[in-house]
């Protein structure tokens, strides 16, 4: 039994099955998982190695499973497939060691996320869609065509497999739905995947080590708030009034900036967590002395932290970046209000790896100018 987003339960025998008749491990919830490993009659420890050989030692293939008798790998290979993923590259940043990878999915379409080093912390900044429906006009992302919504097994893949490829520094991992995609359109993977990370069989992550960023969806925020699992939530702000956000957000901006900061405060109240403003520094849009002033008022509304995010310019890019000097004086002003400010400088510029320009040009999904543009 499974729940939607509409508080409807329905059934769902068929989930991780995937077109070839094949069941996709990872698309599993921990209890369906279970119940999977009951119908082959098998002993129940097997559900403990296989959960080992799938989040732990992060296995590619069924055969490598050597606890496992051969003819049950055997009989895993032929009903079962332990990564959804068809293909993967990777670019690796000269100026910081960022990685950014490009994944291809079983139906040909890609996503891309990225592997940050900050000292002795890796960060893996992870997609939830294929594409973004949210027109952000700062962001890479919206210039290419929303395509759909990522499976809960193709979120833990992404992160199985840069997992993999930090074997010696896995216990230092954060994880952030920062990657292609809003998160909470795609609630019920999402909630899965973070029910995973959390449990002591899947990845043993902590709410600290977790951050959900949204473009700010109240009802989806709040519900986050009580689904009762770990994690953080950080709200891209990005604006100090309703015009400004409508112009710069128009698709989330049909919330209001209070709704929105409402359900920041009920997230922090509820799960006891401080919530992260972020706010992406577009000079002459967002960044006068007023907004300053706002942007202090507005984080002392609730148990709120601010994240400053200079503009990060794509290829083509629409809006003016801050000079240090401009960015220190709007810290300058924001200080006073709020004791718990933090810059975020980007990574990788030379491979295209910050936030905001995760968009493969290569792969041709581009929308179509409007007329006479
Ligand atoms: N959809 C989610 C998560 C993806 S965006 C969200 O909106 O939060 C992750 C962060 O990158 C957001 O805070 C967003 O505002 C920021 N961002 C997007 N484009 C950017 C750009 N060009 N420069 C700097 N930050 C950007």
């Amino acid at each position: 039994m499974q729940d939607d987003m509409s508080g409807r339960t329905h059934h769902n025998a068929h989930h991780g099955i995937v077109e070839n008749g094949r069941t996709h491990l990872r698309d599993l919830s921990l209890t369906e998982l279970r119940e999977f490993v009951e119908r082959l009659e098998e002993p129940r420890y097997r559900y403990r190695q296989l959960v080992s050989w799938l989040y732990e030692k992060l296995a590619d293939d069924f055969l490598e499973m050597t606890d496992l008798p051969m003819s049950l790998r055997e009989t895993l290979g032929r009903n079962a497939e332990v990564s959804s993923l068809r293909g993967a590259t990777m670019q690796v940043s000269k100026i910081d060691d960022t990685r950014k990878y490009l994944f291809e999915l079983r139906d040909g379409k890609f996503v891309e996320s990225v592997m940050m080093r900050h000292g002795h912390r890796l960060t893996l900044c992870i997609s939830s869609q294929v594409g973004c429906p949210m027109d952000c006009r700062f962001c890479q992302t919206s210039k290419g065509v929303f395509q759909r919504n990522l499976k809960s097994g193709e979120i833990l893949d992404q992160i199985c497999h840069l997992k993999q490829d930090c074997r010696d520094d896995a216990d230092k991992v954060n994880i952030v739905f920062m990657g292609m995609g809003e998160p909470l359109l795609n609630y019920r993977s999402l909630v899965q995947v973070i029910g995973t990370l959390n449990d002591a069989d899947g990845l043993e992550m902590g709410s600290k080590r977790i951050t959900v960023s949204t473009s700010g969806l109240p009802r989806r925020m709040k519900n986050l708030a009580n689904e009762g699992i770990k994690c953080s939530l950080a709200v891209s702000l990005n604006a100090t009034t309703d015009d400004q956000r409508r112009r710069l957000m128009p698709a989330v901006s049909r919330h209001s900036l209070k709704d929105t900061i409402d359900a920041a405060r009920y997230f922090a109240e509820r799960t006891g967590r401080r919530v992260t403003l972020e706010y992406v520094l577009l000079k002459g849009e967002n960044t006068s002395y007023e907004d300053a002033h706002r942007l202090g008022k507005i984080s002392r509304k609730g148990p709120f932290k601010i994240n400053l995010i200079p503009y990060n310019p794509g290829r083509d890019p629409e809006f003016d970046t801050l000079s240090e000097d401009e960015l220190d004086r709007f810290i300058q002003v924001l200080l006073p209000y709020s004791p718990t400010l933090t810059v975020r400088r980007s990574k990788g510029p030379d491979i295209f790896a910050a936030c905001g320009q995760l968009w493969n040009q290569s792969l041709g999904h581009k929308k179509e100018p409007a007329e006479g543009t």
